[in-house]
């Protein structure tokens, strides 16, 4: 076995989705997808908890949804970095059988049987699964990692992916964007120059991103997303239908019937599924509820593609606002992309496959395999990451996806990094103190492309203190904002007059401490 190591283990590229995960390797010079014991490479996202912590993973846990809906969590990455209050969550809350609860931070967590658990640990579960996975395939250890994560993915979504790492034991070598690892394997072995366009519709996001290829370069030239647009959606649009039919004729209301409810969205998500090979499907519920009189309601309906199609639509059409964002963005006309890429199971579908032909006047690239695209880009940034510097190796350039800047009075934000400016980067801004004696700074950090604040997410508030009393105006701080390879903010500040650097220390994040991931670790919880 000749996979690249860190010295403790090999290290993996991980495609950690919404509704599936997948990982890969590379092993003498080329890609490899792993598959478990029953040769299964595409594992569900999905935990299923069971007594005293216990829980599995996979394919078994996707199973047991239908009968224990309470305590099987998918979809969990649409949570992941999200404060409780907010609208998405709100969203989420209609839309899952497990319950959401405010965490100490004011995060949303994930309430099962009573415990609380914090999101990136349930989707630390899920790199465990897949760690182990590779190394019963692999026979190797394994020590780490590169994670894709959406391209419009926020600092506190990223920092809550790499926090999953850490609870599972994993070295996060990078965190890279889920469509520059699809181009990244898609450019794999060429050497042409192109203007590449990843249209990427996963089970619960939508990014579009337009890259430029060269040889021996990656240029990400713009991305935009809808962090809320994806599979999950479509199965929504059609469970709703199905509730709608059924309640008509059998005259009931299953509003509050979380089994109910469960059993149409997976029947939803199996006719979506099987319409993309077939023209109609017959969605059969049987047992679903009980009418007034005690009997029991079964589904039984025609669905065809064109009526599934109808249903759709409005998420396709949206899908396009983003596409037009990103070219805009790139400054370029569809004319000028030479390869549109399809990523994300959504894309099988084939009413987005063909709307996006028709968009760009082109047929998307057929030969990439959309599941497994993004853990094969990622396993190939791992394992470039882990040769460390040669001269051969392609050099990958990717920008921060929404705007970073700092709350101003009056509920305003000023921009300080714009999206998609290439990343790694900085920039600073001098903040002088408005009152006399003034011995404390609090700068608000806000991401998103509102002028105000109330739109934006907040990432938290950085505190400086320590500063000598003076008259107002008088202290002079630099204050600067980075953006990591991984697309993380980081904060510092130098106190101009002294030239003394001070500690920014960050307050209101809705991410775990340190200590906290330390104390979920599953090293340290024994698993
Ligand atoms: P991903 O997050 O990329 O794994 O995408 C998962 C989403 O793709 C889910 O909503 C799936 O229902 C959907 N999906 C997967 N395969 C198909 C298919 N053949 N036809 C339609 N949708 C699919």
């Amino acid at each position: 076995m000749s996979a690249e190591s860190t010295g403790e283990g090999i290290t993996v590229g991980i495609d950690l989705g919404t509704s599936n995960s997948v990982v890969a390797v590379v092993q003498g010079g080329k890609p490899v997808v792993l598959a478990d014991e029953e040769g299964i490479a595409v594992q569900p996202s999905v935990v299923a908890f069971g007594h005293a912590n216990s829980a599995i993973v996979g394919h078994r846990a996707r199973q047991q949804m239908v009968y224990a809906p309470e305590n099987t969590v998918y979809s969990a990455k649409r949570l992941i970095g999200r404060r409780y209050a907010s609208d998405e969550v709100e969203r989420m809350k209609r839309m899952v059988s497990w319950g959401i609860a405010e965490g100490p931070h004011g995060d949303a967590r994930v309430r099962v049987q009573g415990k609380v658990y914090a999101v990136p640990e349930v989707s630390a579960r899920v790199l465990a699964h897949m760690k182990e996975i590779a190394e019963r395939a692999t026979g190797q250890k394994v020590s780490g990692a590169v994670i894709t994560v959406p391209a419009y993915f926020n600092d506190q979504q990223r920092q809550a992916t790499r926090d999953a790492a850490s609870i599972a034991g994993l070295k996060a070598l990078r965190i890279i964007n889920e469509p520059t690892a699809a181009a990244l394997a898609y450019g794999f072995g060429t050497e042409k120059r192109q203007h590449i366009a990843v249209y990427d519709l996963g089970g619960g996001t939508f990014d579009m991103t337009v890259l430029r290829m060269e040889p021996g370069v990656f240029e990400v030239l713009s991305t935009a997303g809808d962090t809320f647009l994806g599979g999950d959606d479509f199965d929504t649009l059609i469970a709703e239908w199905l509730r709608a039919q059924v309640e008509k004729q059998h005259e009931i209301d299953l509003s509050e019937n979380v089994t109910a409810k469960t059993k149409l969205r997976d029947a939803a998500e199996r006719a979506k599924v099987a319409l993309s090979a077939l023209p109609a499907v017959e969605v059969r519920v049987p047992n679903l509820a009980r009418d007034k009189q005690g009997r029991a309601v079964s589904l039984h309906l025609r669905l065809d593609r064109s009526q599934a199609l109808h249903l759709v639509m409005p998420l396709i059409q949206r899908s396009f606002l983003v596409v037009d964002d990103a070219l805009s963005q790139a400054g370029l006309a569809t004319a000028q992309i030479d390869a549109v890429l399809l990523v994300g199971g959504m894309t099988r579908f084939p009413p987005v496959a063909e709307a996006v032909g028709r968009y760009f006047s082109k047929e998307p690239v057929g030969t990439i395999n959309p599941d497994e695209v993004v853990a094969v880009g990622a396993a190939l940034q791992a394992d470039a990451l882990t040769r460390g510097f040669d001269p051969d190796a392609t050099v990958l350039l990717d920008v921060t996806p929404q705007t970073l800047g700092v709350g101003t009075v009056g509920g305003f934000v000023e921009p300080i990094i714009p999206r998609n400016t290439a990343i790694p980067t900085d920039a600073h801004k001098i903040f002088h103190t408005a009152h006399d004696n003034q011995t404390e700074v609090r700068i608000a950090v806000f991401q998103g492309e509102s002028r105000m604040q109330a739109d934006n997410e907040r990432l938290g508030q950085f505190v400086l203190d320590g500063l000598r009393p003076a008259p107002r105006g008088e202290t002079r701080v630099k204050v600067t904002f980075a953006i990591d390879a991984d697309g993380i903010v980081h904060v510092s500040a130098l106190d101009q007059e002294t030239g003394r650097a001070h500690e920014i220390a960050i307050e209101a994040s809705s991410n775990l401490t340190k200590e906290e991931v330390k104390q979920l670790s599953f090293q340290d919880l024994g698993f």
